[in-house]
């Protein structure tokens, strides 16, 4: 038998997603399923927006591959979902990094996108509350 206050507590709304436009919004982090969480079909680069193909057919040599020339993302799909993730952001950097004309210095390009891709997922993951504020519209 439950507390009588429980059955008159109303559950607590969700706050509502900024709509952000088809295939652009956060996901549910907390999708737990096997697979694990779904990369968005699309990525919104300043003006550009980037398709995304999470492929099982990998020949590269890297797990993710960038194309700025024609606004593509590639992601191996054979990786684990968590390192799905961080080379899915990692390619965006390399999208960020071209829109913001950085250079082309690969070398330095790399070193940076390195160092920091994991610690930004990280940040991104553990700070929900923070994502929610960044993308408030
Ligand atoms: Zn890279």
């Amino acid at each position: 038998m439950s507390p009588s206050w429980r059955k008159t507590r109303k559950p607590k709304p969700k706050p509502a997603a900024p709509d952000l436009g088809e295939g652009l919004g956060p996901r549910d982090l907390s999708d737990t399923s096997a697979r694990g969480p779904q990369p968005p079909a699309q990525i919104r680069v300043g003006p550009y927006i980037y398709r995304v193909e999470v492929s099982s057919e990998w020949y590269n040599t890297n797990d993710g591959r960038t194309d700025s020339e024609i606004c593509k993302l590639w992601v191996n799909a054979n990786l684990a979902p968590c390192m799905q993730r961080e080379t899915l952001w990692h390619e965006v950097m390399h999208a960020a990094w071209n829109y913001a004309q950085l250079g082309t210095d690969d070398r330095g390009e790399e070193d940076v996108i390195k160092f920091l891709s994991p610690v930004l997922v990280q940040i991104l993951l553990d700070n929900p509350a923070l994502v929610i504020y960044l993308t408030a519209k």
